[in-house]
C-alpha cells in the first residue's frame, strides 16, 4: 500500500491528509510548527464558526479530527526533498530520513529574504536560491551562503562538492556549529555588490568579501525551495500546479498558500482536498 508524506500541518497539509486518510492510505504529516494560521489572533470569515474563533483553536481541532482518522504527525522541520528510485525521500533537521510515494508540499508561503541593498539585482547573474541547481555552476569557485540555520548548513555542503571555497554570512544571527572547512562571517550583511552579476558583500564591519556567488538560505526551508530542488516549476513566489494541484514531477503535489493566489484558509482548505484527491487516484494508478 502506498504510503504519503504531507509537509505542513496548517489548513492545506491537514486537509490533505484527511482526503489521503480516507481514501485508505497510510499518511505522516511532517511539520515545523503551527504557520500563519498561529499567528491570526481571531477568525471571522471561514465557514462554520458561529463566533470568532483564534487561528490557534482552529489548528488545534484540524490536528484532532486528522489524528481520529489514524493520519501521523511528525514534529520535523525538512531540509532537503530529493527523489529516489522509487518515491521520494525527506531528510529533517534531526537527521531522520522519511520516505513516501507521493509527497504534498503544504509548507505554506514562501519566506521572505532579509532586505539587504543588492539582494534582488542580481536574479540569474550570482544569486541563487538553490545549491543543488546551480551549485554545479561554481565549480572551483568561491561561494557563500546567507543564513544560519540546518538549512543553510545542508545547503552548504552540497555547495562544498564543487565549489572551491564555502563562506557562511549569518547576517547578525548566532554562527552555528559547521564545518570547520568554511569560512563564517557573524556581522550583518549591508550590501550585495557587483557589476553585471555578484562580486561580493560589504560587512557592517567595514570588511568586503569577495563571492562568485550567492545561496540563499534564510530561515528554514519553503516549499518553493523544496520543489525547485526537485525540477519543479516555480514562478517568482509560487509553486506552479494545475487543476488537480499536480506539479510537473510525477507523484509531487503542492496546496495552500505556497501556490499563490488567495492566500486565506479556504483556499488553501479547498486545495488540500485537491490534492488530496488527486494523490488517492495517482497513487491507484501507479501500484
Ligand atoms: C496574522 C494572520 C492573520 C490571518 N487571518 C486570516 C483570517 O482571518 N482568515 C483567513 O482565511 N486567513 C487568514 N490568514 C491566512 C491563513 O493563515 C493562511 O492563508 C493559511 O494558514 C495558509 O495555509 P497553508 O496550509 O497553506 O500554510 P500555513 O498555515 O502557513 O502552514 C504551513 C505549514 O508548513 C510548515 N512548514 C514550513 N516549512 C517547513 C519545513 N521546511 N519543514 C516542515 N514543515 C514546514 C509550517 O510549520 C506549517 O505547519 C492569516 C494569516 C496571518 C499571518
Amino acid at each position: 500500500m502506498g504510503k504519503v508524506l504531507v509537509i505542513g500541518r496548517g489548513p492545506a497539509g491537514i486537509s490533505a491528509s484527511l482526503y489521503i486518510r480516507r481514501g485508505g492510505f497510510e499518511v505522516t504529516v511532517a511539520a515545523k510548527d503551527d504557520g500563519a494560521l498561529a499567528r491570526a489572533e481571531k477568525v471571522e470569515n471561514f465557514y462554520g464558526q458561529a463566533e470568532p474563533v483564534s487561528g490557534s483553536e482552529i489548528i488545534r481541532r484540524g490536528i484532532a479530527g486528522a489524528k481520529r482518522l489514524g493520519v501521523n504527525f511528525r514534529e520535523a522541520e525538512v531540509v532537503a526533498l530529493t527523489i529516489e528510485e522509487k518515491g521520494f525521500s525527506a531528510k529533517t533537521a534531526a537527521g531522520e530520513t522519511l520516505t513516501a510515494d507521493a509527497v504534498v508540499l503544504a509548507a505554506g508561503a514562501s519566506r521572505s529574504a532579509p532586505p539587504i541593498p543588492g539582494l534582488k539585482d542580481f536574479p540569474g547573474r550570482g544569486v541563487s536560491y538553490c545549491a543543488i541547481c546551480d551549485g554545479v555552476f561554481y565549480r572551483g569557485k568561491t561561494v557563500a551562503v546567507l543564513g544560519a540555520g540546518e538549512f543553510a548548513q545542508h545547503e552548504a555542503d552540497i555547495l562544498s562538492l564543487t565549489a572551491k571555497k564555502v563562506i557562511l554570512l549569518t547576517h547578525g544571527q548566532a554562527a552555528p556549529v559547521v564545518d570547520s572547512r568554511y569560512e563564517v562571517h557573524t556581522a550583518p550583511v549591508e550590501a550585495v555588490t557587483g557589476d553585471t552579476r555578484v562580486r561580493g558583500v560589504r560587512l557592517s564591519d567595514g570588511s568586503d568579501v569577495a563571492i562568485d556567488g550567492l545561496f540563499l538560505a534564510w530561515g528554514t526551508a519553503g516549499s518553493t525551495d523544496l520543489a525547485r530542488r526537485l525540477g519543479a516549476v516555480v514562478e517568482d513566489t509560487h509553486i506552479c500546479v494545475d487543476a488537480h494541484m499536480a506539479t510537473n514531477v510525477p507523484g509531487l503535489y503542492a496546496a495552500g498558500d505556497c501556490t499563490g493566489g488567495l492566500l486565506q484558509i479556504v483556499k488553501a482548505a479547498y486545495d488540500g482536498a485537491v490534492a488530496g484527491l488527486s494523490i488517492l487516484k495517482y497513487l491507484r494508478s501507479t501500484s
